[in-house]
């Protein structure tokens, strides 16, 4: 199998299923548990958060875990809003937002917030100044991803949390880190952004668990599940203590030389780039700089089709959320991208397992794809 797809989600090294097979079947205490099985939980349950706050640059009492990514977002600007209520209900986020972070703020929009959506250029790329044009005394929440995860373009969160400091703006600022979080520089405490969303399963960890950074300055921060008071009282439910010592695992493993992995994954995504480009009608999509995300378009080969037949040969892609039940990417969409362009669009997604064999099988198969198909008109 050639695996392309990682930032759809990443395979889990050995020694993360081992960590979990052993927290499952000999460590399962309840970290509530007042006997020697539920200590040893619990103390796993606080090890694992310190080491995913130390990788973030945070104490772990600003780190609660969620079941997911979607989770996170879904807490961080419900919880924003409410947190604003007597200042406005105006919120600023981007175009291109994940639907973890576009679904929620449409259905606030129903409830009676503004939304204001800021579209990126035909790159891809949002400014710091689209931020600061939209900014009002009644905006209560700025949403803006990380990296996004169709174009691999990493967005200027720190400059904006910088602006919103220097207009002395209550604006909170949320950062949906799911795609950048060790891949990009990405230090939320340094920056001032107040919620930070992360994923274990893009970064080598399971499904099914996630986290939220909160600032220290959120001391009323709105409790996401109220019930046994697990997670201090903010996210309530038995801890999933397989997950979060996976999560963990996964992060300690990917930080262990992770300047040289991110250097070659880097250096494989400009090796895909360029032998890609040589089929003739491949053309690149945004300037996405995130070392693990590449998009170009197979201009009017619909990448449904290509995605479902390169699939059959065990090679996985991605047309990104691009054919989402055969609709459009809003991504592509929002950059003004032809419909020839947008329709032919790829996404490649390299890890720490990819080789230039992988790479090396796709071009090929793109090749022959192209030599037995028609294109649209
Ligand atoms: N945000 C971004 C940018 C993503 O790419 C994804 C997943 O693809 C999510 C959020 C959702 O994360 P999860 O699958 O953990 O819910």
């Amino acid at each position: 199998m050639h695996y392309l797809d990682y930032a759809a989600t990443t395979p889990i090294p050995q020694a993360v299923a081992d960590e979990m097979y052993h927290v499952l079947t000999e460590q399962f205490g309840n970290p509530s548990a007042q006997y020697p099985l539920g200590y040893a939980a619990r103390t796993l349950v606080e090890d694992s958060r310190s080491i995913i706050a130390d990788a973030l640059g945070c104490e772990g009492k600003n780190l609660f875990f969620t079941s997911c990514g979607t989770e996170s977002n879904n807490w961080a600007i419900r919880s924003a809003v409410w947190h604003g209520r007597r200042i406005g209900r105006h919120i600023i986020t981007t175009a291109v937002e994940h639907s973890a972070v576009l679904e929620p703020l449409r259905t606030l929009a129903q409830e009676g917030c503004e939304v204001t959506r800021l579209r990126p250029d035909r790159d891809g790329s949002i400014t710091v100044k689209q931020v600061a044009d939209a900014l009002r005394e009644d905006t209560v929440l700025v949403s803006m991803m990380l990296v996004n995860n169709e174009t691999g373009c990493v967005f200027p969160v720190a400059e904006v949390a910088q602006l919103l400091k220097e207009q002395k703006s209550s604006a909170l600022l949320h950062c949906d880190a799911v795609q950048g979080f060790l891949k990009v520089p990405c230090d939320p405490v340094r920056w001032g952004v107040d919620l930070m969303s992360l994923s274990a399963h893009k970064v080598g960890g399971p499904k099914g668990i996630g986290a939220l950074y909160v600032a220290d300055s959120l001391k009323n921060f709105r409790p996401l599940l109220p019930g046994g008071g697990q997670e201090r009282g903010f996210r309530s439910g038995t801890e999933a203590t397989a997950q979060i010592a996976g999560f963990a695992k996964a992060v300690e493993l990917r930080r262990k030389n992770l300047g040289e992995k991110l250097e070659r994954m880097a250096a494989l995504k400009t090796y895909c780039r360029e032998r890609l480009l040589t089929i003739p009608g491949m053309e690149p999509v945004g300037s996405g700089t995130a070392p693990h995300i590449l998009s170009l378009s197979l201009v009017g080969y619909p990448s449904a089709n290509i995605v479902t037949e390169l699939g059959a040969q065990d090679i996985c892609i991605s047309a990104g959320s691009a054919c989402h039940k055969g609709k459009p990417s809003h991504v592509f969409a929002a950059m003004g991208l032809p419909k020839r362009v947008a329709a032919g669009t790829i996404r490649i997604s390299f890890g720490p397992e990819t080789t230039e064999a992988d790479i090396d099988a796709l071009y090929e198969a793109l090749k022959e794809h192209q030599a037995r198909r028609f294109p649209m008109l």
